[in-house]
């Protein structure tokens, strides 16, 4: 919720009350269930709801009614119902649903919101068919198992994993591998249409250990990427290695966690292949913890052009030697034999969907719902917000 400070001076200033207050401020979700409860009835609390913030919330609540489910606005966030006879279950990730024998019946559109009572589905709010969902889903964040809009995370990833691999007609290498665990599947597919075996140089410490984009700060995000993978010396000795990652952000973690092991291990070549474009924009509903500063991109364009540049539109296009000084400085950075991104084209047609229903803000700064595009310098979640706004 990005305008949830001025939200919540609005309901203090009617007396209304936070039980929750943290150094981070409001509870969301008591923020949001004061606004809910400004409505008329539990349907009109949400759609005042949704016209107020700006944002994005996906929500479920349980009621004396039955349980109330609402995809977001926008539907960036996803929301999907399943059966099991006469059993009715609400999840955002549908690999909830299998092992309990539930098979996923509906995914919710943008703006609806159903309730689910012991006799059944009832439509409170039909959805406003102005999708954008949210494409990070795809290629890094979601689970594999997991669909959304009927299109299955781990199929996603190969078929992206394939698209890079037919760009790459100029290297040599003796095996492919995926960054543990969301650039395994973009890897998986890379093997299968080059023909090059899948190996696993690196190997996580336990599969449960944490996901290192998930901490706050810096420090403790280090430690768990530095912690979680172990290099295989018998495996990555002498080769040359197609290395697929999911994103790259800050590049730290890539260059401290995965590719100085492989190299200390005696790696002969690595060329790096994450699975999306550079990062050049914060998530502009507050999804990511990443900063504009901090972004690799956005770091080798300002040490390129020594300062801060306001029209990012070269360095957005691969055909552009710009974009490949970009790139060139990102891999000296990150200290790799050839780095080549995934093009948005490709991203897009590896999801299946029409462009236009999806979110592609963190590459191309295009705002979900406006033809705008926001193409500036320095360019943080609220204020990208704060522009959504304005163009709504
Ligand atoms: S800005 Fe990026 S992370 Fe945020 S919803 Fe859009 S694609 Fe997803």
């Amino acid at each position: 919720v990005g305008n949830a400070v001025e939200l919540t001076n609005r309901l203090l200033e009617d007396g209304i009350s936070f039980a929750e207050v943290s150094k981070s401020g409001i509870n969301m979700t008591e923020l949001v269930a004061q606004l809910i409860l400004r409505g008329t009835s539990i349907v009109n609390g949400i759609e005042k709801m949704f016209a107020t913030i700006e944002g994005s919330c996906s929500l479920i609540l349980l009621h004396e009614d039955g349980l109330y489910a609402a995809r977001d606005k926008k539907g960036s966030t996803p929301l999907v119902i399943g059966q099991r006879e006469n059993s009715f279950a609400v999840s955002s990730e549908s690999c909830a649903f299998p092992n309990l024998g539930f098979e996923p019946i509906k995914y919710m559109e943008p703006g609806e919101i159903l309730l689910l009572t012991e006799s059944g589905l009832i439509e409170k709010r039909a959805g406003n068919g102005e999708k954008q969902i949210c494409s990070f889903l795809w290629i890094y964040s979601g689970f594999p198992a997991s669909s959304y809009e009927g299109i299955n995370v781990e199929v996603v990833r190969e078929n992206s994993g394939r698209a890079l691999a037919k760009r790459d007609h100029d290297i040599q290498v003796d095996f492919v591998a995926g960054v543990p665990d969301s650039g395994i599947a973009h890897a998986i597919g890379y093997s299968m249409e080059s023909g090059k075996p899948y190996r696993r140089p690196l190997v996580k410490y336990t599969p449960g250990y944490g996901r290192s984009y998930i901490p706050p700060n810096q420090e403790t995000r280090d430690f768990i990427a530095t912690m979680k993978l172990i290099p295989i010396k018998e495996i990555i000795k002498g080769n040359r290695i197609v290395v697929c990652e999911d994103s790259i952000v800050r590049g730290t973690q890539l260059k401290n966690s995965t590719v100085r092991k492989l190299w200390k291990a005696g790696a002969k070549e690595i060329h790096v292949r994450p699975a999306c474009p550079p990062l050049m924009f914060p998530c502009c509903f507050n999804l990511s913890t990443r900063k504009t500063y901090e972004l690799v991109a956005r770091r080798a364009i300002r040490s390129l052009e020594g300062k801060e540049v306001q029209d990012l539109s070269p360095y957005l296009d691969p055909s552009t030697s710009k974009y490949q000084q970009m790139v060139n400085w990102i891999a000296r950075d990150i200290d790799v034999t050839t780095l080549r991104y995934q093009h948005l084209d490709d991203l897009v047609q590896a999801i299946g969907l029409p462009r236009e229903k999806l979110c592609l803000y963190c590459w191309n700064g295009q705002c979900p719902k406006s033809k705008e595009k926001v193409l500036g310098g320095v360019n943080e979640a609220s204020s990208s917000l704060r522009v959504l706004a304005a163009n709504e």
